[in-house]
């Protein structure tokens, strides 16, 4: 009986498992379709000074809405991607639309996210050195985020990928730093010019003394071996009032602004200019 319980029990799971890998499968399809179609889309948020509120710049965010008007999160879309063999198509298609929206507007840096499969392809630099001469977009405007999982696997091998894309003239931030491993020691080994305080740290600077702590420390260690701060999800006053003077000089957030399609965001950086 327990046996048969047992064996019950397994096929369950066993059901369960392929009802989401079909799932995802019809996913991978369709966003193979959409990708094709370039139905992909990219909104933009901004990113401003920290004392003035001034935007100073914007990262690119991709988007997928479905045939069907389900809009499903970059999150989930960008490891389907990843693990389908789409993510050098779809990265490469956000960094040039990206460059070419950015190009009427103001000269802002524009941040665009960089997947760990495209880092670890060793042409990699020369497809971002084409979509800049492609788009005449400039190297020096264009800043790359790249996270830990960059640079766990093959130091080494990162290490040159990053002074590849340096020699190009493009800067690069280390994203989302404070999750996982984080280490200041990257910041040591690496050539960043950019740290962002991961939104889930900043979140918890209105209840955590120790996190105060925490982030003042890293801004003030970041900000001595000459890197620029940006601190990620800032929804409310107090994260940017202490931010700014615990030495950020940039801030990024609902607070300021959501991610906006490309023509609602030129008046917003107008504004200020
Ligand atoms: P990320 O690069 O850390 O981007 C910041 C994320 O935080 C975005 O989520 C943004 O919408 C969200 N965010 C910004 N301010 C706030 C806030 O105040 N509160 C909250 N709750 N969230 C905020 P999004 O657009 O859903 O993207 C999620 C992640 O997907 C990105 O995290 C990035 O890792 C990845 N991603 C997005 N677009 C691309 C892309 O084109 N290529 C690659 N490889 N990854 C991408
Ligand atoms: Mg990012
Ligand atoms: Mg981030
Ligand atoms: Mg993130």
């Amino acid at each position: 009986e327990a046996k048969k319980l047992g064996g019950n029990r397994i096929a369950y799971y066993d059901a369960n498992i392929d009802a989401k890998m079909q799932e995802r499968a019809s996913l991978t399809h369709h966003l193979r379709e959409a990708l094709a179609a370039e139905e992909i889309g990219v909104a933009y948020q901004l990113i401003v000074d920290s004392a003035t509120h001034e935007p100073k710049g914007v990262e690119a965010l991709a988007r997928w809405t479905m045939f069907d008007g389900r809009v499903i999160r970059p999150d989930i879309f960008i490891s389907l991607a990843e693990e389908g063999g789409l993510i050098e198509t779809l990265g490469a298609y956000v960094l040039r639309r990206a460059c070419l929206d950015a190009l009427a507007w103001p000269s802002f840096i524009l941040s665009v996210n960089v997947s760990p499969v495209q880092f670890k392809n060793p042409r990699f630099d020369e497809m971002v050195g084409q979509a800049l001469a492609d788009t005449g977009f400039p190297a020096s405007q264009l800043e790359l985020e790249i996270t830990e999982r960059h640079l766990m696997v093959e130091p080494d091998i990162a290490l040159a990928a990053m002074w590849r894309l340096k020699e190009r003239g493009v800067t690069i931030a280390l994203d989302d730093f404070g999750t996982g491993y984080s280490s200041i020691g990257y910041l040591r080994t690496f050539p960043f010019d950019r740290l962002k305080l991961d939104r889930s740290i900043c979140a918890d600077i209105t209840t955590s003394a120790n996190v105060q702590q925490l982030v003042q420390g890293t801004i003030a260690i970041a900000r001595s071996m000459g890197l620029k701060v940006t601190a990620e999800g800032i929804e409310d006053e107090f994260q940017a009032k202490f931010l700014r003077l615990a030495g950020c000089e940039f801030l990024q957030g609902y607070f300021f602004n959501r991610p906006m399609p490309a023509g609602e965001i030129k008046p917003r950086m107008l504004e200020t200019v």
